[in-house]
């Protein structure tokens, strides 16, 4: 038996029989052991018994020999006849057992003796003579195989002389023996009969030990350990088949029917873990895990069947605006009302429920089979869009919100998954890209350039606290006397793999994350901290000239973030100059208004960048309250061989002197392009021919009085 088959309840009840058995084995042998010891001191009573008998049998027969033969030579020692005496004692001689007669006298001389030892005439010297002839009576003594008995012969109290009678004695007598016979042949049964119970009793013991064990192990520890194995070896959800245990009328039964309705309420819990697990709880939609594994399976019916997909990864466009301006607890009712219109959607395509899943925030992601898929999937993308554009109805307030959509094709685009997935996200992104409110299809070429856009946004994250990003200032001119005036603010990133990554790029990648509204803010107060460090010059205080993104403006913080960095800086409020682009304030006019307003009331100056390019028409300089504007560098390069040009640049001076603001031109390279500037009444420029963009240090240096 193995030892592990000792550990545990099973080992202390067996351990405990075994000591139990021990116990009582050592209590047989020690009452059989007394038995032996009892049957032994029966017997050597027997024994010693009959040895007394044979002694006195023998000692009454010497006796009776000394007294009959003592009486008769009483006379004949009288008469000191020792004829008679030696007739006498030799007609005595023939008893049996009889070994010797000695008769002596008065002084103890030895009259006859039978004995060949004792001669006539001889004194008896031994003590047991002197002893009769002295105090009379009769002695006796057992030497080695004898029994001497002397007696004193006597008349009327004289001692006249002693007799000597040795008997042999050879041990008891066996007829004496023959008494006790039955009593030793009942002793040994009885001692047989004991020792045959205590061997039944030893041998019912170990049966019935044995026995008890096996049934133990068989209806107890067994059942148990099976049930222990059972139950580590149990899953949630498996459907292992009960055990013939249930069915016992016992514990062991109960056992199992109570680990049978754990192990039911264990698989209940599990389903429902699963459920959550695999379940949106807000829309009752599958989640990404969900979807991920359905889609899996979906692929592998697929690749056997030739058959066609579509992954259409719905993302709803600026979603975070509703959760900053509504709060989180209309964002989530807006989501739940557009995963029902989504559901409506692919109802009507004959797409099922399951096919549709809630993959983050505001992300949805719809999987869709049908013939000519490419077709099709673009007909419900279009479908959906139409469907979330319509304004939603959420605290009594109408939101609207936009999609943007990408789509991506199996077997074309990919085969696998996680592939597919990616695709998606990559046509998505570049529906944003597009302008968002619209779908894309995945195609290959726009992965690399996606992808590595996607890495410049990472990179740009975290790019102004890592000290990647700097300001740098290229000097504006007063066109008429060429005394400086001011600076433009400039962000760079030089970029630790890429080096320096020009403002055009990365600048949309930020303004399309959103995270233009940090680094713009750091840039301004920045740009105000650098300028509060310049001197006056015989211009006058120097202005510093900071570029706002469109984004910037619509967060509708523009106000406050410019007096939080004229505050913190110092910085007097005319010194700042803000440039907006023209798109910047086309987009909403009557807002753009609102907050170029509240800035300007401040004292701080506004300016029309990039201008002419937007082709907006100079109507809106009078809707747009702007202090100037910039003539862009387009136009400047230009100035000298395209009339048009050069009639459009007159134009712009013309019209925006006319509403008294100021006429800026950026990018002068030459003499030429300077001079006919001046000419026309441009009031300030900046460009290489004066200065290339400048580091802070160096910018202070040309504010130097
Ligand atoms: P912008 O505001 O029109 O800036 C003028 C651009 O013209 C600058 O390019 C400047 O270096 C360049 N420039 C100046 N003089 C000359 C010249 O003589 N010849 C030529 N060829 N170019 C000249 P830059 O620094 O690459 O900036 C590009 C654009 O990036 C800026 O155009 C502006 O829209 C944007 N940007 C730059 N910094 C920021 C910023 O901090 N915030 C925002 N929102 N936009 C910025
Ligand atoms: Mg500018
Ligand atoms: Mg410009």
């Amino acid at each position: 038996m193995p030892m592990i088959a000792f550990k545990g309840l099973r080992g202390q009840l067996l351990g405990t029989m075994a000591v139990l058995l021990v116990i009582l084995l050592a209590i047989f042998a020690a009452y059989w052991q007394g038995e032996e010891a009892n049957h032994r001191e029966m017997l050597s009573l027997s024994q010693s018994a009959t040895e007394q008998l044979s002694r006195s049998e023998l000692r009454r027969r010497g006796e009776h020999i000394a007294a009959e033969l003592s009486a008769h030579l009483v006379p004949m020692l009288q008469e000191g006849d020792a004829a008679a005496i030696n007739e006498l004692v030799g007609d005595m001689v023939h008893h049996s057992n009889l070994r010797y007669l000695i008769v002596y006298d008065g002084n103890g001389r030895v009259l006859v003796s039978t004995d060949g030892l004792a001669r006539s005439g001889q004194l008896m010297t031994d003590p047991l003579a002197a002893a009769v002839l002295q105090a009379g009576g009769r002695k006796e003594q057992w030497p080695n195989g004898l029994l001497e008995i002397a007696v004193p012969i006597e008349h009327t109290g004289q001692a006249l002389g002693g007799l000597r009678v040795g008997l042999s004695y050879t041990g008891p007598d066996p007829g004496n023996a023959v008494i006790f016979e039955p009593i030793v042949r009942r002793l040994n049964a009885n001692s047989l009969r004991h020792h045959l119970w205590i061997v039944v009793i030893v041998v019912v013991l170990l049966v019935v030990t044995g026995v008890y064990a096996v049934l133990l192990e068989r209806r107890v520890f067994g059942p148990i350990r099976r049930l222990a194995r059972l139950m580590q070896e149990d899953t949630p959800g498996s459907s292992q088949p009960l055990p013939e245990l249930a069915l016992r009328d016992d514990e062991i039964g109960e056992l199992m029917q109570a680990f049978t309705r754990m192990r039911a309420g264990i698989a209940k819990h599990d389903r429902e873990i699963r459920r959550l697990a695999f379940v949106d709880p807000l829309t009752g939609m599958a989640n990404r895990l969900a979807f991920r594994q359905s889609l899996d399976d979906r692929l592998l019916t697929l690749r056997a069947s030739h058959d066609e997909l579509a992954l259409l990864f719905i993302d709803i466009d600026d979603f975070k605006r509703v959760n900053d301006t509504l709060g989180h607890e209309s964002g989530d009712e807006v989501l739940s009302q557009l995963s029902v219109r989504v559901r409506l959607v692919l109802e009507k395509f004959g797409a099922q429920a399951a096919d549709i899943a809630r993959f983050g925030g505001d992300e949805f992601i719809v999987l869709y089979l049908a013939k000519d898929i490419r077709a099709a999937s673009a007909r419900m993308a279009e479908a959906l869009i139409v469907e979330i554009e319509r304004p939603l109805a959420v605290g009594g307030r109408q939101v609207f919100l936009g999609a943007s959509i990408g789509i991506t094709l199996f077997p074309d685009d990919a085969t696998h998954a996680g592939q597919l997935l990616k695709n998606a996200d990559i046509a998505m992104y570049q529906a944003k890209v597009a302008g968002k409110n619209c779908y894309r299809f995945y195609s290959r070429a726009l992965d690399r350039a996606v992808e590595r856009r996607v890495q410049l946004e990472q990179d740009l994250r975290g790019a102004w606290s890592r000290g990647e990003l700097s300001l740098v200032y290229q000097p504006i001119y007063q066109l008429a006397d060429g005394n400086i005036v001011g600076a433009e603010a400039l962000l760079r990133w030089q970029h630790p793999h890429l080096g320096m990554v020009p403002p055009v790029v990365f600048i949309e990648v930020a303004e399309q994350t959103g995270l233009i509204e940090d680094i713009g803010r750091a840039v301004l107060e920045q740009a105000c901290k650098d300028a509060s460090q310049w001197s006056a010059t015989t211009a006058g205080k120097p202005f510093v000239s900071v570029n706002i993104s469109p984004r910037q403006l619509r967060s509708g913080e523009l106000p406050d973030v410019v007096s939080n960095a004229l505050r913190s800086s110092g910085l007097i409020a005319s010194q700042l100059h803000l440039e907006l682009t023209e798109t910047a304030v086309l987009v909403d006019e009557d807002q753009a208004s609102a907050l170029l307003s509240r800035v300007r009331a401040t004292g701080v100056k506004v300016w029309l960048d990039d201008f002419g390019t937007g082709f907006s028409g100079l109507s809106h300089l009078r809707r747009v309250p702007v202090d100037g504007v910039k003539i862009d560098r387009s136009f400047v390069a230009d100035l000298l061989r395209d009339p048009d040009d050069l009639a459009l640049t007159t134009a712009i001076i013309a019209m925006a002197h006319s509403l008294s603001i100021t006429v800026v031109a950026e990018g002068i390279e030459s003499d030429g392009q300077c001079q006919i500037l001046r000419e026309r009444g441009c009031d300030q420029g900046q460009g290489f021919l004066f200065g290339r963009p400048m580091d802070a240090k160096e910018a202070a240096r040309q504010f130097h009085a």
